[in-house]
């Protein structure tokens, strides 16, 4: 029998997938509030995918058709190796854009090297620009390391970098506009994050804590003129142009604004659990794929066609109950 193995993922609603998130690392040297517990038990080291196991998939994804991988965590630039892995995904023929989601700690060495990597476009998450608030949200993170980070970044000269920012009612809410200047000096984008409920976290209701991207632009309507941007992507972000300035805003708001219908990403856990929605536990375990004593990498790239069948149309998540989604955002890779 002669089967053609497709170079393109396609899922029953017709949507292509050609963007993949890898988390590589469940741990991280903060411990933000809406994003982990504060006593963490992280996977024993035999239940991570090794680095090569990551740059294989990486590999056969972009065989398939993925053009775009994230490389997130967790804090992925914690992980012993990372920079070379980002050498080597950096490297793939096929690939288009290799960017990366951290929280700007480690920036100030890693930064020349990421660019030499071949990485394009940074998202570096900054919730607050007050130290001790800061200290509040991310429990062991230092302001300071993460501006100079982020000052390092601007001077390598990354095609674009973006500000993420989760913003939470009576935390950081009064710092919407704060934020979006901070942007405008650095000649940044920033993006506003809607909380989501994933896993359970102990310091705050995220029913109370709930601020919707509607009323951060009507925050931000105050100081600032945001003009809805033409250009198309199909990123959950909906985009901003702020007038006579290099900024875009974008809103990523998984409750009030659904955007499952443009969705072409599928996550990997850095269990090996392919997640096919952020949102749902459809997934498969491309884990025990690579590691069976039968593997091959046609079996490999088999599964990963035929779990398009089952990603989901869209995300359920409700802010008023327990989540049904008990994964951490670390470990689903934000
Ligand atoms: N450590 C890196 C960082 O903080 O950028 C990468 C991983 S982190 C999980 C990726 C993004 O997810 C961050 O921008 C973070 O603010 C966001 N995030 C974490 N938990 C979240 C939650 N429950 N709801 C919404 N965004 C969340
Ligand atoms: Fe770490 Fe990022 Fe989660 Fe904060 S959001 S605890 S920096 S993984």
């Amino acid at each position: 029998m002669n089967t053609t193995i497709p170079t393109k993922l396609t899922d029953r609603f017709g949507r292509t997938v050609d963007y993949l998130r890898i988390s590589i690392t469940d741990r991280c040297d903060f411990r933000c509030v809406y994003c982990m517990a504060e006593d963490m038990t992280f996977l024993p080291r035999n239940q991570i995918l090794s680095l090569e196991e990551i740059y294989m998939l990486a590999k056969t994804f972009v065989e398939l058709g993925v053009k775009k991988i994230r490389i997130t965590g967790g804090e992925p630039l914690v992980r012993k190796g990372a920079l070379e892995l980002f050498q080597q995904i950096g490297a793939l023929n096929g690939l288009h854009e290799l960017v990366l989601t951290t929280n700007g700690s480690q920036l100030v060495t890693a930064a020349p090297i990421l660019k030499a990597a071949n990485v394009k476009r940074l998202n570096i998450s900054l919730d607050t620009l007050d130290a001790t608030k800061f200290k509040e949200l991310t429990r062991t993170g230092d302001l300071q390391q993460v501006l100079n980070g982020i000052a390092a970044s601007k001077k390598v000269g990354f095609e674009r970098i973006k500000l993420n920012a989760v913003i939470l009612k009576n935390r950081n809410h009064k710092e919407v506009c704060d934020l979006v200047q901070f942007a405008i000096d650095n000649e940044i984008d920033i993006s506003f994050i809607e909380e989501m409920p994933l896993g359970v976290v102990e310091k705050h209701n995220r029913a109370e804590a709930y601020y919707s991207s509607d009323e951060i632009r009507a925050d931000l309507a105050q100081r600032f003129t945001l003009i809805q941007s033409t250009e198309k992507t199909n990123a959950p972000s909906d985009y901003s142009d702020i007038p006579n300035t290099k900024t875009r805003v974008g809103f990523i708001s998984p409750h009030s604004h659904n955007f499952c219908s443009t969705c072409n990403r599928v996550r990997l856990t850095v269990e090996g659990r392919l997640l096919l929605c952020l949102g749902n536990e459809h997934s498969i375990d491309l884990k025990e794929i690579l590691r069976s004593p039968d593997f091959s990498s046609e079996k490999l790239k088999q599964a990963i066609i035929d779990s398009m069948e089952i990603k989901p149309e869209k995300h359920e998540f409700n802010i008023k109950e327990q989540p049904i989604i008990l994964r951490y955002m670390n470990m689903t890779g934000g």
